[in-house]
């Protein structure tokens, strides 16, 4: 129903486009959301079945740790099931690098700079192309070379942008050039500086992260502050939000960030009051019930859930779907922000799940006649 305004647009950094498999990152692509498996990988089934909870959730892209020779072993059932590209997360050994680009990986999250001598690189870069294979190079302020580290005094957004730099510049050397880069801190001021300096300093894309942010609350908090303001910037082209909390959780957070700034649209977007003594129904136990009743909706759509008449109907003006609480448990639902009908508390949860399924269906055929993807 919202209808885009300057004060409502984003403004994108321009940047190169790479390919992550079949999903583009970076140029005019939509930014993407990603996450990270936390299963044993060598336990390929148990590591699909935590994909395909992703997937769900809408994860355009997984990564996978590949620590030793088992999990690398496993990659190529894992690719092969994996219905999103997979990323292989890469610490010191290069060889487990070649093991998963061999075996169907997307892209290798390994840091040229920490894998020792110049052949090796040039052998990472060789798998890569060969594979064709992108690279993300994943600078972290917790992780940052020694020599920079005493060159700086301590993790700064100069050490970890020259950290960046001096990885990226090994790639280039090789002739390599699909590759995304990270600069990923814990502090968010540090982080923020960091990306931002770095987003002036090279053409390739980015790829967002308050690393190590903390549990769900006060991790979404942190993240959507720091890669929010980044985004807000036009600064970023994928998102992992760090959570110390399932992989979906982080994808479902990625997406309401991204949702918030008008970047994505994925699923039904609630508005709802924190509710008060006005309420005309329990708004907190509705819009609980309502986001597990409805979140297998993947068409954007929107829905209104407010406990009385004070903003109910300035809302439901603004969303596709609108419920406001009235007195006497009968309650007024708005089709399009018009006023439509009352309905009943015992009858009203089941009634506003069709409502909204009916409409997602309906936006759904009308996009298949027009020959649309349903955005996402
Ligand atoms: S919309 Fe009504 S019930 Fe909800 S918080 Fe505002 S005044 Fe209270």
């Amino acid at each position: 129903m919202s209808s885009i305004r300057p004060w409502r647009t984003v403004m994108r950094r321009q940047c190169r486009q790479i390919m992550v498999g079949s999903v583009p990152v970076g140029g005019d692509a939509p930014i993407t959301v990603q996450t990270m498996t936390n299963t044993p990988t060598a336990d390929a089934r148990a590591t699909i079945d935590q994909i395909r909870r992703c997937e769900d959730a809408g994860a355009d892209i997984i990564r996978v740790s590949c620590p030793d020779e088992a999990s690398t072993a496993a990659m190529r059932e894992i690719t092969r099931a994996a219905r999103i590209p997979v990323v292989a997360d890469i610490h010191f050994h290069y060889k487990r690098a070649l093991e998963a680009a061999d075996a169907g990986a997307a892209c290798l999250r390994i840091n040229p700079g920490n894998i020792g001598s110049s052949d090796r690189v040039a052998e990472v870069v060789r798998a890569a192309k060969a594979n064709g294979c992108a690279i993300r190079i994943g600078v972290n302020a917790g992780s940052l070379e020694k020599d920079l580290l005493e060159k700086y005094g301590e993790p700064c957004p100069e050490a970890l942008v020259e950290s960046a730099l001096d990885h990226i510049k090994l790639l280039q050397d090789h002739d390599f050039h699909q590759y995304k880069v990270a600069v990923k801190a814990s502090d968010v001021f540090l982080a923020v500086a960091a990306y931002q300096a770095l987003s002036e300093a090279v053409d390739c894309p980015l790829h967002l992260g308050i690393t190590e942010a903390g549990g769900l609350i006060g991790g979404t908090v942190k993240s959507a502050i720091g890669i929010g303001s980044l985004l807000w910037a036009g600064i970023g082209d994928t998102i992992r939000v760090s959570l110390s909390a399932e992989p979906e959780e982080e994808v479902r957070v990625g997406f309401e960030i991204l949702k918030a700034l008008g970047l994505r649209t994925r699923g039904v977007r609630i508005v709802s009051c924190p509710s008060c003594a006005r309420q005309g129904f329990d708004v907190i136990r509705t819009v609980e019930a309502l986001e597990k009743r409805l979140s297998h909706i993947k068409t954007p759509l929107s829905l209104s859930v407010l406990g009385c008449v004070v903003n109910g109907p300035g809302e439901a003006r603004e969303t596709d779907i609108g419920l406001t609480g009235g007195g006497n448990g009968k309650h007024m639902v708005y089709l399009s922000g018009v006023t439509d009908h009352t309905i009943e508390s015992e009858a009203m949860l089941d009634h506003i799940v069709r409502l909204v399924e009916a409409k997602a269906a309906e936006l759904e055929a009308g996009a298949a006649a027009d020959g649309d993807p349903v955005p996402a």
